[in-house]
């Protein structure tokens, strides 16, 4: 992509731009090919759909791109190439699927592991110098802790270490850390990429052709191959990708700044928030702050609950990233126990900041 505006990029790439052709991949559905083809089979090369998909974001990140069935199918790639006795570092809060995973290994002794704190730096620069895998998830869920990407991924390593980085609560737009010295980022495409709550897929991108192929070769083995209908939506979807990014964070910033003064909220996460814990490093790397925060609710965790339950307009929803706002308590989320159990992690979307405030400020004074 190199000199080419992001938003631009998301619009205008990944077409065939030949006469006869229409403007937008059509969805392909299909899982074989008439031979002789450099195409066999789609579990293998994908189809049209999914390769233009993994142009676009590829182009997006500065790599090249594969495309999953979900977040979790790319996440297992990335940790399933490890050789047994591998040592792994992680965030202490990961996101749940991802803590199941490394849990699950470790307890088969396929790895032992290190829960870092993201907020604090060192411990990352060590972990560089004695970890195969080193996977940081920026900002995390959900307490929104922004790691120092551009310092832990441009740092010196031991040979052979990996540094993954989870962006999906960044988004593409938001940071880049291929440019910062990462091998690998991924994306849950099934939040802001997708962006309609309506599909799962996942992406990892890399500039080594190593890297590449190895993914390549266990997505097909898994078969961990995104379909058709979802690569299509995927990539419908991530043509308003910046648009909705823009309009969310605007929205986050201003409702984040409310909900601080508002009576019946303790604690607001978000970034964009001076009060943050980890705001400084945020505002040093970080071109926008992003559509997600958490916050607590004055009382216990059922209050929590029942403003979360009278809301109207935000949706009493898990997931996020969706172009319509979308909140949950944590705390009864399964793998989540460890959790403050007032704190509702919000996805601002898209509609008016206005409606929405008028929503959770009901919410909030109803069930106070
Ligand atoms: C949702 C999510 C995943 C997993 O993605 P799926 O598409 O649900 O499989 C991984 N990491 C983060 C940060 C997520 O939010």
């Amino acid at each position: 992509m190199s000199e080419t505006d992001p938003a631009t990029w998301l619009i205008s790439a990944g077409r065939k731009r030949e006469p006869g052709e229409p403007l937008n991949v059509a969805p392909e559905f299909a899982s074989n090919f008439y031979l002789p083809s450099h195409r066999l089979y789609s579990r293998v090369e994908g189809t049209t759909t999914s390769n233009a998909l993994e142009d676009l974001l590829g182009g997006l990140e500065g790599g090249r791109a594969l495309s999953f069935a979900s977040g979790m199918a790319a996440v297992s790639v990335v940790l399933h190439r490890l050789p047994a006795g591998s040592h792994v570092a992680v965030p202490d809060d990961p996101y749940h699927g991802v803590a199941g995973l490394i849990d699950e290994g470790e307890a088969q002794g396929r790895w032992t592991v290190s829960r870092l704190d993201q907020s604090d730096t060192s411990v990352w620069l060590e972990a560089l110098q004695t970890c195969d895998l080193v996977w940081l998830e920026s900002p995390a869920n959900p307490l929104i802790t922004v790691a120092d990407l551009p310092t832990i991924c441009g740092a010196p390593r031991k040979e052979g270490c990996l540094v993954a980085v989870d962006s999906t609560f960044a988004t593409p737009l938001n940071q880049k850390p291929l440019d910062y010295g990462a091998d690998v980022v991924m994306h849950s495409a099934t939040k802001f990429i997708g962006g309609h709550s309506d599909l799962l897929a996942g992406v990892v991108i890399t500039r080594d052709d190593d890297l590449y192929d190895e993914f390549y070769h266990r997505r097909l083995l898994y078969g961990a191959s995104i379909g058709g209908m979802e690569a299509f939506l995927t990539l419908r979807g991530a043509r308003t990708l910046s648009l909705r990014v823009e309009r969310a964070q605007e929205n986050a910033m201003i409702l984040a700044e409310r909900l601080e003064q508002h009576a019946e909220v303790s604690t607001v996460r978000y970034p964009g928030l001076p009060s943050h814990q980890t705001h400084e490093v945020a505002k040093s790397f970080m071109t926008g702050f992003g559509a997600m925060m958490s916050f607590d609710t004055t009382g216990d965790g059922a209050r929590a609950s029942a403003a979360c339950e009278a809301a109207n307009l935000v949706h009493h929803a898990t997931s996020l990233g969706g172009i319509e706002s979308t909140m949950e308590r944590r705390a009864v989320i399964e793998g989540q126990e460890g959790m403050p159990p007032t704190l509702i992690r919000f996805s601002v979307g898209c509609e008016n900041v206005e409606d929405i405030w008028a929503d959770l400020d009901q919410a909030l004074t109803s069930t106070k």
